[in-house]
């Protein structure tokens, strides 16, 4: 090759923290481009190309439907719009109808309905008390996505009913009260198990796995605990793009460390947990009333939610709801999101988006 010829090298990978650093030193690839989770603009750019393979109707808002996604990658947009296609075609429709958008991103998050699964009536009682608790907690609190589905027909793999909480846009940070509000509403469904029937069931599961997660990353990551102070101790590199996916280390602090995050993980949960017990059981009418409800009609929405809290205004001791008046915002409606999930088994579940990694901070 002479000087004025040049060779271009492209290179990609899911996993740039576990690559040699001697491929990343300078001159040898010049340019790294992070390709990061598509926000709003970057969602509704794919999702225009994969709709040009599909026949849709007027209904369909690509914008909508882009800002009711957030955390989709390329790979569930994909997805959606098929699933949308399957939909439209199982319902004999020459065209794919907004409506059939809506039930394929409830798919792409919670799975597949399986309103043929047999439940017992009574364990079906318990789901419905457990998904309130997480939507009165979540409605209860400051900082919360607001709810906008619950349900009690089981879907996916484990989750025999799903609360459904719609972010009000992209987050790039989440402070530390939104996390303690996160955690709360997690523990929101054992909190109600726990108050009604005096003991939990194992359907929590996945939900304090969720919630535990968080409460460490909070002190070992992001320096959340006065306790422990603005230290990181985390010994785990977190891939920016896979979201589970991590390499251990060394451990980085002594072991009498390891124990006081332990403490204070533990900490956080059970004050957490009292919080939810504690909104809970100053609200048990709303719950016994939604709980009924929703037994009734296995699937509520926003509105539904709202008409039965305007039936029970609420006295001076309960703390500012974000729910807000359908009306007033956006119009923007359906769902996404968080899906609390009684499950069964452990399910592959969208934790929270993963804060921005490493220098974002
Ligand atoms: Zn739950």
């Amino acid at each position: 090759f002479s000087s004025d010829q040049s060779v271009i090298v492209i290179g990609a990978t899911n996993r740039p923290e576990t690559l040699d650093p001697a491929l990343m030193r300078p001159g040898r690839f010049d340019r790294n481009v992070l390709v990061d989770r598509p926000d709003f603009k970057g969602r509704l750019a794919i999702l225009k190309v994969h709709a040009t393979k599909i026949k849709m109707d007027d209904t369909v808002n690509l914008e909508r439907i882009a800002k009711l996604s957030p955390g989709f990658v390329g790979a569930d947009l994909a997805n959606l719009v098929n699933e949308a296609a399957l939909l439209a075609a199982r319902n004999d429709k020459k065209r794919v109808s907004m409506h059939e958008f809506e039930e394929g991103i409830e798919r792409v998050v919670a799975g597949l309905e399986k309103s043929t699964r047999l439940i017992h009536e009574d364990e079906k009682q318990r789901v419905a008390y457990h998904e309130c608790g997480h939507a009165l907690v979540a409605i209860s609190l400051p900082n919360t996505d607001p709810v906008h589905k619950i349900s009690i027909i089981p879907r996916g793999l484990g989750a025999l009913g799903y609360t459904l909480q719609r972010p009000e846009d992209d987050r790039m940070l989440i402070t530390r009260s939104e996390l303690i509000s996160r955690i709360n509403v997690l523990l929101g469904g054992i909190a109600a198990e726990d108050m009604i029937y005096q003991e939990s069931s194992t359907g929590a599961q996945n939900d304090l796995q969720r919630a535990t997660d968080i409460a460490r990353r909070m002190v070992t990551e992001f320096g959340m605990s006065a306790k422990l102070g603005r230290v990181h101790y985390s010994d785990v590199q977190r891939s920016p793009f896979l979201m589970n996916a991590t390499s251990g280390g060394d451990h980085a602090h002594s072991e009498q460390t390891a124990r006081e995050i332990d403490l204070e993980v533990k900490k956080i949960i059970d004050d957490c947990m009292h919080e939810a017990a504690e909104i809970l059981q100053d609200r048990k009418d709303l719950l016994e009333q939604m709980t009924r409800e929703l037994l009734e009609v296995e699937v509520m929405d926003d509105k539904h939610i709202k008409r039965i809290l305007d039936a029970h205004k609420t006295g001076p001791s309960v703390m500012p709801g974000t729910f807000k008046d359908e009306s007033e915002s956006s119009n923007v409606s359906p769902p996404v999101s968080s899906s609390e999930d009684l499950t069964a088994e452990d399910q592959a579940s969208r934790e929270i988006p993963p804060p921005p990694s490493a220098d974002g901070m």
